[in-house]
């Protein structure tokens, strides 16, 4: 792992790029709020780029069309958080506890690999993941990393 000092907004920049053409295919799109502040994260770029890639991803395979993903950056003296936000159809209780588990999926081919995955890079990080879910409304993950000195 190649920790250095970069901007978390470029990451956010960089996913949004690489998602563009499959979120517009179903019809997505993708609002960003960035930060106030500059939000400087001793990271391993590639992971935080995979990380943030997987959490949009499933953003866009869980909403019918024409969804809408929310992703922010809010960071305080000492931490910075994401926020990747979706008005899909939330997931229920029961599997909340089990979306992070290596091979859970819903899906007809999926691998149940990606959440897994960003926990490790979240935890890699000295980072915090939750997740906040509501049938009928929408899900929303919470990332929190703390800041480089
Ligand atoms: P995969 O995408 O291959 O299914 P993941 O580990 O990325 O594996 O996700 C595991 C499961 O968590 C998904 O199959 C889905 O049931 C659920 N999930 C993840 N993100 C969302 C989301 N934004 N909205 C609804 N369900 C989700
Ligand atoms: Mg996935």
């Amino acid at each position: 792992i190649d920790f250095r000092v970069y901007s978390l907004h470029e990451c956010v920049l960089r996913v949004i790029a690489l998602m563009e053409s499959e979120a517009t295919r179903f019809g997505h799109q993708i609002h960003y709020k960035e930060a106030t502040e500059p939000v400087l994260v001793l990271m391993d770029q590639d992971k935080m780029i995979q990380l943030l890639l997987n959490l949009v991803k499933n953003a866009c395979e869980a909403m019918e069309e024409n969804g809408v993903v929310h992703m922010q950056l809010t960071s305080d003296a000492k931490s910075v958080t994401v926020v990747i936000a979706d008005n899909g159809p939330g997931i229920p209780n029961e599997q909340l506890e089990k979306i992070f588990h290596p091979f859970f999926t819903t899906k007809e081919s999926g691998t149940g690999l990606g959440l897994s995955i960003c926990y490790k890079i979240v935890q890699d990080h000295q980072g915090t993941l939750e997740v906040e879910s509501e049938l009928g409304t929408g899900t929303r993950f919470i990332i929190t990393f703390p800041l480089a000195q």
